[in-house]
């Protein structure tokens, strides 16, 4: 009955699995699935509903790229549920699942998250050149790449990136992509079952260490000794090391010894996306869902919407299951009445450029004439370079906005004046003090 042989969309779809999902996740989820006949729509014969779900529930997209969709956007499969008789030869999943837990599961990347799909613009470009360089030469490039930044901006989205590009170009590499939480489960189970050595060793042979979500091992003393023993055997091999975290090492409760090891390679920040990336994020994601979005509605959404990119993501989904089921193509209305509760208020109705420039000219002690103007005396370039950070921070608007409101400044300048500022916060103090206290006054 099954015409997997033939060439089809199906073997396609089947061959890009093969390289996008773990062996662990194809055996036991995709492998089962047979597809039936070769009519269109397609019909897939799958073992349980379960599969059926966990197809459409994480592999979506993929399949709408694969096969023809409807004009929601939503892939046209059919599926039918397997005969109870052969229903013996498929409960393979849990007891398989169980055995490779050990590691492979880690390696189940969310498909997604591809370095095609991550939005460039100038709050993460920088990190993404170095993604690419660390995937293109693992262990050769920056070692360890660490990357930081607040909750929903892309950490783990390029750490996942970095991993399939890996497997997809350095097939032979060994790669283990793990939470911290699970490092922690693991090595807790480990401990239990007494072969830690196992474990040990198992992490060593690695050619490139994944490891999302550091902040996890603070305050987990024992924990932190046996991660940074690996860390080390890693390094000094010059295998690979990619690190996300919410904060900057230094700003880690974590052990010197730890945070130094941190710093040896590149640390990066991952910052807020301005006006014209939000937009260009939320256009991307409406396209993926086949969500028909004016670039005049997306420039509302995300004026709207500015702090995180999960959030962006958020309102696209909510509008284009709302657009589906009501039958309705996204306007204003629609877009208002759907995703008014998560606008946030526009931030420039309460700061505002000149309101900043307030607050750095008398936290700094320089006129707020010098900050728009073009002296290069130290304090004053200083101050100015504060403010500027401060506006980016602050604003969510586009940089070309916030430069001219400098006096008609150039935007890279603004965004030079942003990472330099950005980059001395995480290892000067006193400075960070100074800038809580006038984001404090500012926002006051
Ligand atoms: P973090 O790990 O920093 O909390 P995630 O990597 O989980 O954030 O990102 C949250 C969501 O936003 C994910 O679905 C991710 O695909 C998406 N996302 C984040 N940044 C971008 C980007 N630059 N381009 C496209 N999607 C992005
Ligand atoms: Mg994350």
């Amino acid at each position: 009955m099954s015409l997997e042989t033939v060439e089809s969309p199906w073997s396609d779809f089947l061959s890009f699995m093969e390289t996008n999902c773990s062996k662990a996740e194809f055996a036991n989820w995709i492998a089962p699935i047979e597809c039936v006949g070769d009519s269109v729509p397609i019909t897939l014969q799958v073992p349980n509903v379960f599969v059926q779900e966990y197809l459409l529930e994480n592999y979506k997209e993929a399949l709408g790229s694969f096969f023809t969709k409807d004009k929601k956007g939503e892939p046209l499969i059919s599926f039918l549920i397997k005969e109870r008789e052969k229903k013996k030869a498929i409960p393979k999943p849990t007891p398989k699942q169980k055995k490779k837990s050990e590691f492979d599961q880690e390696l189940s990347f969310n498909v997604s998250y591809t370095f095609d799909n991550f939005i460039e613009g100038p709050s993460n470009q920088f990190i993404k050149s170095a993604a690419l360089g660390v995937a293109s030469r693992p262990g050769k490039s920056y070692n360890p790449l660490f990357i930081h930044g607040g909750v929903g901006l892309g950490k783990t989205h390029l750490l996942h990136g970095i991993g399939q590009y890996i497997r997809s170009h350095h097939k032979k590499l060994r790669i283990q992509c793990i939470t911290t939480e699970a490092f922690i489960n693991d090595l807790v189970s480990h401990l239990r079952n007494k072969s830690v050595d196992k474990m040990k060793r198992h992490y060593r042979n690695l050619d490139i260490l994944l490891v999302d979500d550091i902040q996890f091992l603070q305050n987990r003393l024992n924990f932190e000794e046996e991660f940074c023993n690996m860390f080390e055997a890693l390094i000094n091999q010059n295998n690979q090391i990619v690190i996300t975290s919410d904060k900057p090492p230094g700003q880690l409760k974590l052990s010197e010894r730890m945070i130094a090891r941190m710093e040896w390679g590149l640390v990066a920040n991952m910052g807020k996306p301005d006006l014209e990336t939000r937009v260009a994020i939320l256009q991307h994601k409406a396209e993926q869902t086949g969500l028909r979005l004016s670039s005049q509605l997306a420039f509302y959404i995300a004026e709207h919407i500015y702090n995180n990119v999960r959030q962006l993501e958020g309102a696209i989904n909510r509008l284009g299951a709302f657009c589906r089921l009501m039958h309705l193509e996204p306007t204003q209305e629609v877009v208002d009445s759907t995703l008014s509760e998560m606008f946030q208020a526009p931030v420039h109705s309460k700061i505002s450029v000149d309101r900043i420039i307030h607050s750095v000219a008398s936290m700094f002690d320089v006129r707020e004439s010098d900050l728009r103007g073009t002296s290069r005396i130290k304090e004053i370039a200083y101050a100015r370079q504060i403010a500027m950070y401060l506006a980016k921070e602050l604003l969510g608007e586009s940089l070309i906005k916030i430069a001219s409101a400098f006096g008609g400044k150039a935007h890279s300048t603004l965004l030079h004046a942003w990472k330099k500022i950005a980059n001395q916060l995480e290892i000067d103090d006193v400075l960070r003090r100074q800038v809580q206290m006038t984001r404090h006054n500012i926002e006051a």
